[in-house]
């Protein structure tokens, strides 16, 4: 093919996948290595004194939650699309597959103070367009094969994650993120989780596992507490229950009792983060359990008794 029409091509085929993490266009924001996340001054006046002695201890982070994608292109790719002034989103961190020259470089494309457009339309439990209260960070991998886009989830053919310094590098940037913002495991989610059947990255090899294991990084379940809600309190088909359960953990679900689109999209996307053997988006005994466990850890509820 032309090389300037493959250039083209693959720019299109680069944007369709990117558009993926868009948020609606908001204009004039200079976004490419811009400064500080610094407390902004305020602006001295002849009108007024500002008496900043009375603070209000009703406050917390704007940065409440920590979002992870795939980019699903290249890393040059990702570079000139995100500093592409007519490309619609963006993200406030991207880290790389690979060191280039003996030297691993994380991109910091978006200040932490600033919406970057990553999550679009979105939502965990209360709050709703995460893109104005969380970080986005990109993480170079291509998803799966854009022929295999037509194919239920468990037959695509993802790609990956196989540089370990790429997980160790991401592990470093969300423990200083988190700490800076005090940003609670059970936020640290990926795209999918917020934008269920929308968004399917960071997909369903992504080592959540391992990073909760290997670095205490984000939500996981006790096995103790999933074999005791397997064994003692095994899920008996109850959709409503299942649909409460998903949407108390944080998911947007309405409680229907009719095991709907959004209901399997939402089971898909649960399961492509805490049970990653299967995401089909059929609950079964094991996945109930699994969100049973992570609902008594993360979200106060109390442990049934066993039944007689
Ligand atoms: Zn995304």
């Amino acid at each position: 093919m032309n090389k300037k029409i493959f250039a083209l091509a693959t720019l299109l085929v680069s944007s369709l996948f990117l558009t993926a993490c868009k948020d609606e266009k908001i204009t004039n924001i200079t976004y490419v290595n811009q400064g500080s996340d610094t407390q902004p001054e305020y602006i001295e006046s002849t009108l007024y004194d500002l008496d900043e002695e009375n603070a209000s201890p009703n406050q917390d982070n704007r940065q409440m939650f920590l979002i992870l994608h795939y980019t699903a292109v290249s890393k040059d790719e990702t570079l000139a699309l995100f500093k592409d002034p007519n490309f619609p989103a963006s993200s406030h961190y991207f880290v790389p597959e690979l060191p280039t020259n003996g030297k691993f470089t994380v991109y910091r494309l978006v200040p932490d103070d600033k919406r970057a457009w990553h999550a679009g339309a979105s939502s965990w439990q209360t709050n709703s367009s995460l893109n104005a209260s969380s970080i986005g960070i990109e993480i170079e991998n291509l998803g799966f094969p854009a022929d295999d886009e037509q194919l239920p989830l468990m037959q695509r053919r993802w790609y990956p994650f196989s540089s370990k310094q790429q997980i160790k590098v991401l592990a470093d940037i969300i423990l200083k993120i988190t700490k800076k913002y005090e940003i609670r495991p059970d936020r640290i989610l990926g795209h999918s989780d917020i934008s269920p059947g929308r968004k399917f990255d960071p997909g369903p090899l992504f080592p959540w596992k391992r990073l909760y294991e290997d670095y205490n990084i984000g939500a996981w379940y006790d096995n103790d507490t999933v074999n005791y809600y397997r064994t003692y309190h095994p899920w008996k088909n109850d959709i409503a229950s299942l649909q409460s359960k998903l949407a108390l953990y944080g998911y947007n679900i309405p409680v229907t009792g009719q095991y709907d689109q959004v209901t399997q999209n939402v089971v898909s996307a649960f399961q492509m983060h805490f049970y990653p053997e299967k995401y089909d988006g059929f609950a079964d005994i094991e996945t109930v359990a699994r969100l049973d466990a992570l609902l008594e850890k993360y979200r106060n509820v109390a442990r049934p008794a066993i039944s007689p």
